[in-house]
């Protein structure tokens, strides 16, 4: 049985304060959850002052980006090696807005993975289709190119230390969330291909969380699907209320 895995993207929302104001509303409402992987992606700056206010209630803190190269002259660039020094357990990778906005390739997203897993961090892989590719029914072959080559290289056993979030690309942010149908059905086709590259062993264990538009109404029906591992939360996750309703939503006995 997976362990359902809950994470909250804050995106470029809420300063270090407001960061740790969430903290203190946010842990009371969870402090009994011990059956689902909490995890709260905060900004850079705050990742220090959430691991401080976060780990004794063990949740784990992820940053949402990473770079692949270990040091030197990448300006505006945050290492591995900086995030293990601050306590940080997970990263993002390959978010959609990302690769959009910020010209991330799947070849970019296999270097910071491998170098993730190679520092002991859990990394987070999104992929996910856009409008266009599922209107011209491509979302399949779309997967498979971003698991094929974002995980390129990668043993059966790093495949189930690591996380996928399918996040299609027009639920993100938009009200528009996937079908339980839909969401399960790209869960499937997920665990399918990870089976035919890393074994079935590998793909039963790994986690596969869905991302778009999850709400606290619509969170127990996408997770009561068997496919369905958890959640990565945008808009949701910024209110502790509501992100913590998700979580209840999530847990094993509530699905
Ligand atoms: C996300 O940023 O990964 C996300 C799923 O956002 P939202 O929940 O706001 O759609």
């Amino acid at each position: 049985m997976r362990k359902p895995f809950v994470a909250a993207n804050w995106k470029m929302h809420k300063t270090v304060a407001e960061a740790v104001d969430f903290a203190s509303a946010f842990t009371p409402l969870v402090h009994t959850v011990t059956d689902v992987d909490i995890v709260v992606a905060p900004s850079f700056l705050a990742l220090p002052a959430l691991v401080e206010s976060l780990a004794e209630h063990k949740i784990q803190v992820a940053a949402q980006n990473v770079s692949a190269e270990p040091q030197g002259a990448f300006t505006g660039e945050i290492s591995l090696g900086m995030l293990q020094a601050s306590g940080v357990q997970l990263a993002i990778i390959g978010h959609s807005e990302r690769r959009q906005l910020f010209g991330e390739t799947d070849g970019g997203v296999n270097a910071k993975t491998r170098a993730t897993l190679d520092a002991g961090l859990t990394p987070i892989v999104c992929v996910g289709e856009t409008l266009d590719e599922r209107e011209a029914e491509h979302t399949f072959d779309v997967l498979n190119r971003q698991i094929d080559e974002g995980l390129s290289g990668l043993t059966p056993a790093q495949v189930t230390e690591l996380v996928v979030a399918y996040e299609p690309v027009w639920a993100i942010g938009t009200g528009k969330v996937a079908t339980p149908d839909q969401a399960d059905e790209a869960h499937r086709h997920l665990r399918g291909q990870l089976a035919s590259t890393f074994g079935q062993t590998a793909a039963t264990a790994c986690r596969i969380i869905y991302g778009g538009s999850v709400k606290p109404a619509n969170a127990a029906e996408l997770m009561g699907r068997a496919d369905v591992d958890g959640a990565l939360v945008g808009g949701a996750s910024l209110d502790p209320t509501s992100f913590a309703e998700i979580v209840t939503a999530s847990r094993p006995g509530d699905r």
